[in-house]
């Protein structure tokens, strides 16, 4: 078998690819890890979204593995450490929807700041509230933005077409980054320095060790009283025990999260009671331009790999075995 697809996956450019090589289809295999590790066995390449663990135990078993196809960015779901020692390339299209993740994160910083979803909501029930829905203007206000790569760059940008202030809290950004200029931003040396004047948190970080439950107790009593914070990386930077307290307690003004520390969540919590809170289903790069263009990309890098050419977007190597040291 060629290309096991093991999570819920379709478009053109898959069909393509399957007119080529043998697809091996299997969108409810990624909720198994004993049938994905038997699976995976003969395969040449693996496809997924977020939801397949390819973790050290399963690549074990994956003896004839070029390639993993990651259809988006984040990676926490693939031990990258283990598939570079086993020579098995990573393919990433990690450009392909960065556009629309910042457009949904502007999106939230409107919604919450003139109150739209709830707006929405109490005028089609027959109300008329015009008071109840008296928001803020983004002119002059702060965002904070933690991670500033390729999603939190673009957010900064969008922002200050809308006069906002920018701070920016990365310790991988240097203070001279012409990035940090180009938007007129302020560089955070102290998570908490930036936490202080922000009247909007919006977090564009991976999930690693670091990372995780970064946004703690700690973090939101840090948080301006009254401010937002927005959360469109991963679930597992939050703790969403805490982040229920200082919203229900009124420290902060309201939330939007695309992502939860579990997905789908495994029972209702009083996320969905709150007025102040906007959760979508883990829309960020739900486009359809962001899905074509990754999906293509994918599948233009699959097809190079198994074919013997080097792939062109990758996370570790080009072509099977060949790591930079090699
Ligand atoms: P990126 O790698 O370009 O940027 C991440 C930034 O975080 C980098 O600048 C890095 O220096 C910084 N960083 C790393 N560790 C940090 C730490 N401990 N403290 C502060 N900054 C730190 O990634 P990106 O393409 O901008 O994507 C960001 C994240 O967004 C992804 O990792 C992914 O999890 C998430 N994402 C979500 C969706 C969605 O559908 N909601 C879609 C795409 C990406």
């Amino acid at each position: 078998m060629d290309i096991l697809i093991s999570e819920e996956l379709d478009s053109p450019a898959i069909r393509k690819l399957g007119e080529k090589y043998q697809l091996l289809r299997a969108p409810e295999l990624w909720k198994t890890p004993a049938k994905l590790r038997a699976a995976i066995h003969n395969v040449r390449a693996v496809m997924v979204r977020n939801q397949t663990q390819l973790t050290a135990d399963v690549l074990a078993e994956a003896n004839g593995l070029l390639a993993i196809g990651r259809v988006g960015v984040g990676l926490d779901n693939i031990d990258v450490e283990v598939a570079t020692e086993r020579g098995i390339v990573v393919i990433a299209p990690l450009n392909a929807n960065a556009i629309s993740v910042a457009e949904l994160t502007l999106g939230f910083i409107l919604s919450l700041a003139r109150k739209i979803p709830c707006s929405d909501r109490f005028t089609k029930a027959g109300s008329w509230d015009r008071k109840g829905g008296t928001g803020m203007e983004l002119d002059k206000k702060t965002v904070a933005i933690f991670g500033f790569g390729r999603i939190g760059r673009m957010v900064a940008a969008r922002a200050r077409a809308f006069g906002m202030r920018i701070v920016v809290f990365d310790p991988f950004v240097k203070a001279d980054s012409p990035h940090l200029g180009e938007v007129g931003a302020t560089l955070a040396t102290q998570l908490e320095e930036a936490l202080a004047v922000a009247d909007f948190v919006t977090v564009h970080l991976p999930l690693t060790g670091e990372t995780r439950h970064l946004f703690n107790v700690k973090a939101f009593a840090a948080m301006k009283p009254g401010s937002f914070f927005i959360n469109t990386s991963r679930g597992g930077v939050m703790d969403e025990t805490a982040l229920l307290h200082f919203l229900s307690e009124g420290h902060l003004g309201g939330a939007a999260l695309d992502v939860r520390e579990i997905e789908p969540p495994q029972e209702r919590s009083d996320f969905e009671k709150m007025d102040q809170v906007i959760l979508t289903p883990h829309i960020g790069a739900f486009t359809h331009e962001a899905q074509t263009r990754t999906l293509e990309s994918v599948c233009d890098d699959m097809d190079r790999v198994l074919s013997g050419q080097p792939a062109v977007n990758f996370v570790n190597m080009s072509e099977p075995g060949k790591t930079k040291e090699s």
